[in-house]
């Protein structure tokens, strides 16, 4: 097997920053360039090993949405939030869709 295809083999998974718990996919990331509390933020279609809480509406940047923490299911870090409702029309795409804080999660090996 060379380089090329063990790169492919292998996902590439980003894991907490505090317990190296997997948490993303790499292959899962929609956008690299939203803004989360502290900095820049993922935004992702599927998230593991995390634990959902209690849902809340926010006024975000882009409107009104009921967002819920995301904390790692291992160490409880919050690592960003999930987007259960937008309630303007173009913002409609994030529903059911994780922001995962840049400054929390880290590149597992690769
Ligand atoms: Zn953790």
């Amino acid at each position: 097997m060379n380089d090329e295809e063990e790169q492919f083999m292998r996902p590439r998974v980003y894991s907490c920053c505090k317990c190296r718990n997997q948490v993303c996919l790499h292959d899962d990331i929609i956008s690299k360039d939203f803004q989360g509390r502290h900095g820049r933020a993922f935004l992702l279609s599927h998230s593991m090993n995390i634990d959902v809480g209690q849902k809340e509406d926010r006024q975000l940047m882009t409107g009104l949405h009921t967002v819920a923490d995301i904390y790692c299911s291992d160490c409880r870090e919050v690592l960003g939030w999930k987007y259960e409702r937008a309630y303007e029309e173009t913002q409609k795409y994030k529903e059911g869709k994780y922001i995962l804080e840049k400054a929390k999660i880290i590149r597992d090996n690769w």
